[in-house]
């Protein structure tokens, strides 16, 4: 028996993985660290027992995709909703991108948009943000003049870098993509604006959004796009049968009547975030602003910083200490970072101490 190899670009991708360690402060996956309402827990309980559960679900999840378009005052028919924002991405990679095509992407950016897009057998083509992680008007117009994406993502905020992508950035794309524009907004609701209004009927917009942060779902894989109608149709074409649960289905939708709730959840996070951030500046340690529930941090300490860079070093200190960040130290562009998930309170009190000893300035 010969040995099935998979196909050659697959062999050759970097596996895509956040470690899970067994630690006391897990601040490495951007998840909540606060729990959901017990009402929608209870909601979800009794609705178990309402399923139908020998039917096939609503195949076109209209009751969950009408809450959602509420939310936003647009129509069912513009939202895609699947199993995860990243399901959201990658069926649209296997409508809009795919072998012969181009993906472009603004590195450092979510690694998973890239990943997904040669998965898909398309072609990466990167763009480069600034030293400070700044995306400039000049880099945006050579990647698109030169690569004439049929896909182009932005980030914003951007996963690690937590900068908020100017709108001025976002409408130069716009104004002169030739394709698909797609918005990951995976954090929105901690910053202060979005790129929502520029999805109109008779753009080429997509913004994709996740239950998995800033409703502290991590756990129910529900995410969405609001995008043209005619889009949201060719999505359908492609995503598989039924993919949508009739439990998810419910629960998506029972968690959209807690709004505040997750806003008033939010607000604590953003409040701790700037918390964070200061502590970092008292710590002498360079920060970017960001307007998600992380911060990318950069200890200044010579040589060992991340995972691979010495036994010693502060992401292994933070370890040791019970406190888990996430090591982007090896990632181009991102040289001796670590970005930090805001979590409760008191983890946030304990990473801040933690971190004051690793850099030589505590006890
Ligand atoms: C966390 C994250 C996602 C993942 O969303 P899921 O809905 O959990 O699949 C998507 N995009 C970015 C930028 C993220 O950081």
């Amino acid at each position: 028996m010969t040995e099935i190899k998979p196909r050659a670009d697959i062999v050759a991708m970097d596996k895509y993985h956040s470690p899970q360690v067994d630690v006391a402060v897990r601040l490495n996956t951007n998840e909540s660290p606060l729990p959901v309402p017990p009402e929608w827990i209870a909601d979800v309980r009794s609705a178990v027992d309402d399923v139908a559960w020998n039917r096939y679900p609503d195949r076109s999840a209209r009751s969950l995709r009408q809450a959602i378009a509420d939310r936003h005052g647009v129509s069912a028919e513009n939202i895609f909703a699947a199993n995860g924002s990243n399901e959201v991405l990658q069926t649209l990679l296997l409508t809009y991108a795919g072998a012969g095509r181009t993906v472009a992407t603004f590195e450092p950016t979510y690694q998973l948009h890239a990943h997904l897009a040669r998965i898909s057998g398309a072609t990466v083509v990167s763009g480069q943000r600034d030293s400070d992680f700044c995306l400039q008007e000049s880099e945006i117009l050579r990647v698109l003049e030169t690569a004439q994406p049929h896909v182009v993502f932005l980030c914003s905020p951007n996963n690690p870098t937590g900068r908020l992508e100017p709108r001025r950035n976002i409408e130069l794309v716009i104004a002169n993509a030739p394709g698909l524009i797609i918005i990951d907004e995976a954090y929105a609701e901690f910053s202060d604006w979005s790129a929502l209004e520029l999805v109109t009927e008779h753009s080429n917009v997509v913004v994709t959004r996740t239950f998995s942060k800033t409703w502290s779902l991590a756990a129910l894989r529900l995410g969405y796009a609001i995008a043209p109608t005619r889009i949201v149709e060719e999505l359908h074409t492609v995503v598989m049968p039924y993919h949508l649960d009739a439990l998810k289905q419910i629960a998506g939708e029972r968690a959209l009547s807690y709004v505040e709730q997750m806003q008033s959840r939010v607000a604590g996070i953003v409040h701790e975030r700037e918390r964070i951030a200061i502590g970092l500046e008292k710590l002498g340690i360079d920060t970017w602003p960001s307007g998600a529930n992380f911060i990318l941090f950069r200890p200044a300490v010579t040589g060992a910083v991340g995972q691979g860079s010495g036994s010693e070093s502060v992401w292994q200190k933070l370890l040791n200490a019970g406190v888990l960040v996430r090591d982007c130290s090896t990632w181009a562009g991102l040289d001796g970072c670590l970005r930090v998930t805001v979590g409760t309170p008191a983890e946030n009190d304990l990473f801040l101490k933690a971190l004051r000893v690793a850099v030589g300035k505590g006890e």
